[in-house]
């Protein structure tokens, strides 16, 4: 069995880093706080969303679930509706069973140890380990992407970052650097640091670095051979052909089933392929209806982390009863009902066509 590496970075990073965040730290409606309900609710909806996007989704979801209480009691429309657009809407469904558990289990008052949140649904190392040494004081890392790009560039160490192992070593790397006196903002300075001077993509800003000098890439001139990772496979291509059919004022939805990509969510009727405009109505029949007017035809996009949609869409007035698969809703009725991003195009298409 292959020897687990071990690595040591330099201890002065840690008081330089500090150093650097009392000037630098970045202003964010969930800093300054040690309300382990908001930590958790900002790093989880920072998971793969950029912190421009989620701000406004934030803001929101506070105002209309303020406490752990009011997130474990909200019903299920409402939650989608309240992180419709974010994506990873798994995301959502596991902070409510997390907010369950704790209410249930926990008495409504959060788990103050990193063994106890790492045991609640949906949250992993990292997040505990937010929440852990943000809201508690606990001594633990949290060591996402940012961390282990920063720390593979600091050690200019080739192992890498996607192995099980490699992490482990950038991760008892970092461990070792969490002051006591202040986790929380040592987590939040190895955040900022990577989300604005030690990018991932492209040469890092080195030239404004606290932790240049310390630095084994920067001192060799490789920032950018580092971190080390192993290609991903490539994402799968599916064709869709989209459909906004509208009747007397309504339009047809669709849930999606429970289970995989988007589960739950309402989505515009589809089927695979792209169909051209004269077999478009062919499933139309499937689904017990007869079109009476093409509007128009609409191409979009999607990239999913596995697989990327390509869209061709048609806007049509329809005639029929429908095989009940299918769910008319009028304008107001479409603005409660949670419909993911991937649809966006559509679902602009369908608000015009309604208004
Ligand atoms: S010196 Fe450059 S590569 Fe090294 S940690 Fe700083 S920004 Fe990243």
């Amino acid at each position: 069995m292959k020897k687990e590496q071990i690595l040591h970075l330099p201890p002065e990073i840690t008081g330089r880093l500090l150093d650097w965040y009392d000037i630098h730290r970045r202003t964010l409606p969930w800093r300054g706080t040690r309300d382990p309900y908001r930590v958790w609710v900002s790093e989880i909806m920072l998971q793969q969303t950029r912190v421009a996007a989620v701000l406004p989704y934030y803001q929101r979801w506070m105002e209309a679930l303020p406490d752990v209480a009011a997130l474990a009691a909200v019903e299920e429309g409402r939650l989608m509706k309240l992180w419709e657009g974010l994506g990873y809407y798994s995301r959502a469904r596991n902070l409510q069973k997390a907010a369950k558990v704790i209410m249930t289990d926990h008495g409504g008052r959060f788990p103050d140890t990193f063994e106890g949140l790492r045991a609640l649904p949906g949250i992993g190392d990292y997040t505990a380990g937010a929440v852990a040494s943000i809201a508690f004081g606990q001594a633990v890392p949290a060591v996402d992407g940012n961390v282990l790009r920063i720390a593979a560039r600091l050690s200019a160490s080739e192992e890498d970052i996607l192995r099980p192992a490699g992490r482990r070593m950038f991760t008892a790397a970092a461990a070792e650097l969490v002051p006591p006196s202040r986790p929380g903002d040592f987590n939040q300075a190895l955040m900022d640091l990577g989300a604005t001077v030690c990018l991932p993509n492209g040469k890092p800003d080195c030239g404004n670095c606290p932790l240049a000098a310390l630095c084994a890439a920067h001192a060799a001139g490789r920032e950018t051979d580092f971190p080390v990772k192993q290609k991903k496979a490539p994402r799968r291509r599916e064709e869709l052909t989209v459909y906004v059919l509208l009747r007397e004022g309504k339009v047809a939805l669709r849930r999606r089933e429970d289970r995989g990509l988007l589960a739950g969510l309402w989505e515009f009727p589809h089927c695979p392929g792209t169909l051209p405009e004269e077999e478009a109505a062919g499933p139309l029949a499937q689904w017990g209806l007869t079109p009476i007017q093409w509007r128009r035809r609409l191409a979009a996009r999607h990239i999913f982390t596995h697989v990327e949609w390509h869209m061709t869409g048609y806007v049509a007035e329809v005639r029929g009863e429908g095989d009940g698969s299918l769910t008319w809703v009028d304008r107001r009725e479409l603005e409660g009902c949670a419909v993911p991003s991937a649809f966006a195009k559509y679902l602009d298409a369908a608000k015009e066509a309604l208004s």
